[in-house]
Order: structure tokens, then C-alpha cells, then sequence
């Protein structure tokens, strides 16, 4: 193995991926790697999620302007890529449905930032609920956001496609590798693999999900903030429900000031039907089970109680939420319950199989606030992007030609010519459209 490297990306998720994948088309002289600890890419968040290319009605265009600007413009390019590779994309678009009067106000809101990011009439509409009866009898509700802009994808499968594809233009991928130490010395990283090997990068890209505040901490730079992890659980819904629907249904978030929705009724791209997810706090990125989260008990609350993390931790609101929470994980039919309100038809009793829980990292601020957009942290020879949540898979093609971008322009590649092809896109056109 080739022990120097120009550029050394922490993370085989979409986003790491996504990044190698234009930094391979910009710069096809330097030495990049991507290093995953996991046996395949997207193992992680990326290839546990609920699969939807989101329209961008559910943010603020004033306070998550790119995020939003990512999604939309994400949906049309990974449209494109699946027809390209010949992957599954069905735009197969979203219900969501208000439950009381207040959740119709929220549904007048998030029709206003749908248009705000780029939606068009024929993308989206306001309903009532009698309107919303004769297309999907079984959904009660008072009203009802129709998002026909909306898509089914398999992100694990996409993230292995632009790997490929990355990997042509001589991106190494380390699978099965760790990094488990990062020094700066003498302007270049000493980075350990799984405690045994060096290697050695010019540049670091720091896009370890789960993990990625640890790194910035290791590397010295965001010191201030820290993160919470969050278990999304799933149930599988048998084929007797598969046709309950035609479209998924998301309700008005109970606490829109968290970073997390209320489970919703999902249809997958392959045409199966589950429930979920919740969002249950756990201790380490990979809690999946109970082993892991014992292990990583101690350390983590530890560190959340020296950290802004505290004040989250004390205050009363996110105490009921995450009750709430916990609860949905420990009964199946207070999850399903939750769906119940919006499905009535379902019957807890005949689910009975889990779906693949996937965890999500939410940054929290000195202040013990949840900070509520992606942070991106430049240092003279490190990159960092923390926060990464949602809807960050449907957004990973243009975020990472963003971030390339950026990276160019600080004058780490010095790329003069913007104007390449990377796969079916044009690199400035992303970017411009990104800033239109
Ligand atoms: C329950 C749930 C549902 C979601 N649903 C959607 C959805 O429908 N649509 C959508 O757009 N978004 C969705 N999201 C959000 C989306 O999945 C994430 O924003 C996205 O996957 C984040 O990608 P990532 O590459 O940053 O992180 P990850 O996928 O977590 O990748 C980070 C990678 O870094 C690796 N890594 C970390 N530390 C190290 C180390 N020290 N050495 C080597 N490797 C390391 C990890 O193994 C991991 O593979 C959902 C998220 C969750 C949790």
C-alpha cells in the first residue's frame, strides 16, 4: 500500500464518497483515499435511512439556505444519475398530513419554504382533508401537504455506484480500516490505520458522520461543541398493507424544534412498507445494541455532562421528548401507535419483524442548544463537516461539489478549470445553480 497521499478523506458514507467522487474528477493528478472502518461504504447512516430524495418544504430557506438549495437540486441529480447507472428512482412523491389546527398553519408554513427553495405549483399543493380523501381513502387527517416532487432511492446502492465511478478516475477506497490516531507533524498528517500502519496526507477531509466531532476534537478545531446520538428504529409492515397507501405519509413533527421527525408510514423504493423511524438517545454512533451502548456508557456521559450537552440533557422538554422516545423503543405499539393517528387501520399485532435501525448525530452548542444546520470548519490543512443530518443523502451530489468548491478556493487545489465534466454534470454548472 502506497503509505503518501495528497488528500485523505475519514468516511466511506454518501458524503465522503460523494466528495472523493468530484475531487477525483478536479484533480486527477493527486493521491486521494477514502478510509472506512466498515467491511463496505454506506454501511453506516447512508445505507440506513428511509430512502426519500426529499423536497425541500420542511426548511427554513432564511436559516438552512443551502441545505435546502442541496436538496433541491440533489433530487434532479441523482435522478439523473439513476438513469445513468440504471439504479432504482421512483418519484413516487410524500404525504404530510397536519392532525389539528395548529399542524395546518405548520402545513401553510412549510408550503411558503417549499416554494421559497425552488418547488413549483405542480410540485406541491395544500389540500383539505375532503380533497385528500378521494385520492387516499384511508388517511384521516384535517389536512394535507401533497409533495409530488418527492423520490425513493437506495442510498447504499447509489453510495456503491459513485464509489465505482470514483475509484476509475484512482481513488483508493481502505475498507475494513480504522483510523484510530491523527497527528499533525511537520505540516503533514500521521494518520493511524486500525492501531498498526501509517500513512501520511498533505490535506485531511474529515466526513466520519457519527464520529466526526471526535476527529475535529482530536484535530484541535470546534472544541466548543458536541453531539448526541440518536437510534432511528423501524418496524416491517407485512404485504397485507402494502396497497393502505400510494404515497408515504409524514405528520406535522409534534417537537419541530428538535432535529427529528415523528415516525411516518414509509413505501421503499422496492415497494415495501415500514414504520418509523423514532429517535431514541443512545451512547455511541454504532448503539445499535445494547452491548455497544453499555461499553460506550460511561465515557459518553461523561463527556456530555462537560459539555454543553448538560444544559440539554436538564431541560424539560427535551426530557419528555426523549421519554417519549425511549418508550417507542421499548413498546412496539407505542411506535405504531404514533402512525395509528393518521392510519387507524393498522394493527400492531400483525407486525411483528424490526427494519434496520440507522443512527443519527445531532450537534449540540456550548449553550445546550441543537445547533440546527450542518457546520463546515476550515483549518489550514483540515476539513471538517459536522451535522451532517438530514436530508443529507438527497443532497450529498451538490454539498460535495460545494465543499470541493470551497476547498478550491481557499487554494488547496488551484483548479483554474471548473468548467469539467464529472459524469453526466458539468462541475460549474452544479455550482452555479448551488448559488443561484
Ligand atoms: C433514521 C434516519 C433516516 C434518514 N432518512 C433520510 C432520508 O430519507 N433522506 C435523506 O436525504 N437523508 C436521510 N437521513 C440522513 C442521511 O442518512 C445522512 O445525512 C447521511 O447518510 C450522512 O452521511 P455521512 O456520509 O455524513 O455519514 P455516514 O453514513 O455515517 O458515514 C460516515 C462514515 O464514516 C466512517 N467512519 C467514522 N469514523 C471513522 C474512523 N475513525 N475511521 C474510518 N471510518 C470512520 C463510518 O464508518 C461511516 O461509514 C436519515 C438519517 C437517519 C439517521
Amino acid at each position: 500500500m502506497a503509505h503518501n497521499f495528497d488528500v485523505i478523506i475519514i468516511g466511506g458514507g454518501i458524503l465522503g464518497t460523494s466528495i472523493s467522487y468530484f475531487l477525483s474528477f478536479l484533480n486527477k493528478s493527486k493521491k486521494i483515499a477514502v478510509v472506512e472502518q466498515a467491511h463496505s461504504v454506506a454501511f453506516h447512516t447512508s445505507g440506513r435511512n428511509t430512502g426519500k430524495v426529499h423536497a425541500p418544504y420542511l426548511y427554513n430557506p432564511e436559516k438552512k439556505k443551502l441545505f435546502a438549495k442541496a436538496a433541491f437540486h440533489g433530487f434532479g441529480m441523482w435522478e439523473e444519475y439513476a438513469k445513468l447507472r440504471d439504479l432504482p428512482f421512483k418519484k413516487d412523491g410524500v404525504i404530510e398530513v397536519a392532525l389539528d389546527k395548529k399542524g395546518i398553519k405548520v402545513l401553510e408554513k412549510y408550503l411558503k419554504w417549499g416554494k421559497q427553495n425552488g418547488l413549483g405549483n405542480k410540485d406541491i399543493e395544500l389540500m383539505d382533508k375532503t380533497e385528500l380523501k378521494k385520492i387516499e381513502p384511508e388517511i384521516n387527517c384535517e389536512a394535507a401537504l401533497y409533495v409530488y416532487r418527492d423520490g425513493s432511492v437506495d442510498y447504499s446502492t447509489f453510495t456503491r455506484s459513485i464509489m465505482k465511478d470514483s475509484k476509475q478516475n484512482g481513488t483508493k477506497f481502505l475498507l475494513d480500516t480504522k483510523v484510530t490516531k491523527i497527528k499533525k507533524e511537520n505540516d503533514r498528517w500521521t494518520i493511524t490505520l486500525n492501531n498498526e500502519h501509517k500513512i501520511f496526507a498533505k490535506f485531511l477531509i474529515n466526513a466520519a458522520g457519527g464520529e466526526a466531532v471526535d476527529i475535529a476534537h482530536n484535530a484541535g478545531v470546534a472544541e466548543k461543541v458536541t453531539d448526541v446520538h440518536f437510534r432511528g428504529e423501524y418496524w416491517k409492515v407485512p404485504k397485507e398493507y402494502s396497497n393502505l397507501t400510494k404515497t408515504s405519509v409524514y405528520s406535522v413533527p409534534e417537537f419541530p424544534d428538535y432535529p427529528f421527525l415523528d415516525p411516518h408510514w414509509i413505501i421503499r423504493v422496492d415497494g415495501s412498507c415500514e414504520i418509523g423511524p423514532n429517535a431514541v438517545p443512545v451512547f455511541s454512533p454504532y448503539g445499535y445494541n445494547k452491548t455497544e451502548n453499555i461499553k460506550e456508557f460511561i465515557p459518553k456521559v461523561l463527556e456530555m455532562l462537560g459539555s454543553g450537552a448538560r444544559k440539554a440533557i436538564f431541560d424539560k422538554q427535551f426530557q419528555q421528548l426523549a421519554m417519549n422516545e425511549i418508550q417507542s423503543s421499548m413498546s412496539k405499539s407505542a411506535m405504531i401507535d404514533r402512525v395509528k393517528r393518521f392510519l387507524p387501520k393498522i394493527d400492531a399485532d400483525k407486525i411483528t419483524e424490526k427494519g434496520t435501525a440507522g443512527i443519527r448525530s445531532s450537534v449540540i452548542d456550548e449553550n445546550g442548544k441543537f445547533v440546527p444546520d450542518v457546520i463546515l470548519v476550515d483549518d489550514e490543512t483540515s476539513f471538517h463537516v459536522l451535522n451532517y443530518n438530514s436530508p443529507g443523502a438527497t443532497g450529498a451530489l451538490p454539498f460535495s461539489a460545494h465543499i470541493v468548491k470551497h476547498l478550491n478556493k481557499t487554494g488547496l487545489f488551484n483548479s483554474e478549470d471548473l468548467n469539467v465534466q464529472c459524469g453526466p454534470w458539468k462541475f460549474n454548472e452544479i455550482i452555479e445553480n448551488l448559488q443561484e
